[in-house]
């Protein structure tokens, strides 16, 4: 499944809607106590570790790898 990301390099922060189709926007910080953010050749993105949000009702976790969604 791909996912449209936005990555904001004045905030350093990554944002992307929920892949599970709720709707909420999620920020990714990035920096050494937050996300690690590798940008590829053809323009995606991968980040890590694994994105978990467990504070929304959905509670959906997965990976962003290559600009695509791996669910936990
Ligand atoms: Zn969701």
């Amino acid at each position: 499944m791909k996912i449209d990301t936005y990555v904001s390099k004045t905030y350093k922060c990554v944002q992307h809607l929920c892949p599970c189709g709720c709707g909420n926007k999620i920020i990714t910080p990035i920096g050494k106590n937050a996300w690690n953010i590798e940008v590829h050749d053809d323009g995606t993105i991968s980040l890590s570790p694994s994105v978990g949000n467990f504070y929304l009702p959905c509670r959906s976790h997965y990976y962003i790898k290559h600009g695509k969604i791996k669910l936990c």
